[in-house]
């Protein structure tokens, strides 16, 4: 059964970043649609048709045996979306630190410094335009 499913597979592309991404849209929108059928049925045929759409996709993606075109989709989305990426990443490792941690924005040029908290008033030099300034942490 497992060496079918390798030959199967064998020479199609598979799931990538696009293709998680576009599966938790549908997954998304299938939950919506579940909530509109309570008091707006159009609605919920409008996202549910959009999440099966997306969901079409994803099968016809990871079966394509057009590599070279897959990849070159999974670049643009990863491309476009690199800010975006970004600073949901450091959104996420802010929250992460939290308890050790205070992020504080530079005054002058807006970057953020990370400092230890629980130790009073410190004074921030800023990495990248060299301001100091003072904050209680
Ligand atoms: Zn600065």
């Amino acid at each position: 059964m497992r060496d079918k499913l390798i030959k199967f597979m064998y020479g199609r592309y598979g799931v990538d970043e696009l293709g998680k991404v576009m599966l938790g849209c549908a997954l998304v929108l299938s939950v919506v649609s579940m909530i509109f059928n309570l008091f707006w049925p159009l609605g919920s045929v409008i996202c549910s048709s959009v999440s099966f759409a997306f969901m079409f996709l994803i099968i016809f993606r990871a079966f394509s045996k057009n590599i070279n075109r897959r990849v070159m989709e999974n670049h643009k989305y990863l491309a476009r979306t690199e800010k975006l990426r970004g600073k949901l990443k450091f959104y996420r490792t802010m929250f992460n630190e939290r308890k050790n941690y205070a992020y504080i924005k530079c005054p002058n040029c807006k970057n953020y410094s990370r400092v230890p908290k629980g130790k009073g008033k410190i004074k921030i030099t800023c990495r990248v335009c060299k301001k100091q300034f003072e904050k209680k942490v």
